[in-house]
């Protein structure tokens, strides 16, 4: 038996319920979200998406890395593509970030110097994609993103962080500029 096959098995239930019926590739909401591959962080559970509301990407840290940017310039071709001779609709790139990332173990020395070596990956590199400090990381990530000439010029761009513990997300910076 596949670790998988309990998961499997709760998909006949879901076909069942038919919300997969009469979607198209168009998310309802012009989002794409950018977040960690932590279980705890899923932002379909947290932000109560249904099926087709909303494009998501996820990856360790929630981290604007080039291929993640890469992604981005790909749905912003796709949209100017259906828009034809008109003016693609604006999306917005939300960025997250957690309290307590599991990438917080690559500020630790030794566990990142064995990762390096065995990955081939620049330490100082992995060092940088650690999230320690949530809020900080996320307006790194914005800036980054906003400064990227890759950034689809129909996209803004917004920061925020999701804490584990109350199940709240804050904004740091919104798609005009920071709050505080
Ligand atoms: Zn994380």
């Amino acid at each position: 038996m596949a670790i998988f096959d309990p998961l499997l098995d709760r998909n006949p239930d879901f076909a069942a319920t038919n919300a997969h019926v009469g979607l198209t590739p168009v998310p309802r909401h012009q989002v794409f979200l950018l977040s960690c591959i932590d279980s705890r962080v899923d932002p379909a559970i947290l932000l109560n998406l249904d099926l087709g509301d909303a494009l998501v990407l996820r990856n360790a840290g929630g981290r604007v890395t080039n291929e993640a940017i890469q992604e981005i310039a790909f749905i912003g071709a796709v949209t100017e593509m259906m828009a034809g001779d008109g003016t693609p609709a604006t999306f917005e790139v939300v960025v997250v970030h957690h309290t307590g990332c599991g990438t917080g173990l690559l500020a630790d020395d030794d566990f990142r110097s064995a990762f390096a070596a065995k990955t081939g990956a620049d330490a100082d590199e992995l060092l940088a994609s650690a999230v320690l400090d949530p809020r900080a990381t996320v307006r790194t990530d914005v800036e980054k993103l906003r400064d990227s000439p890759l950034l689809p010029t129909h996209a803004v761009v917004s920061g925020h962080v999701y804490d584990v513990d109350t199940g709240l997300i804050e904004t740091i910076e919104t798609s005009v500029g920071s709050v505080e």
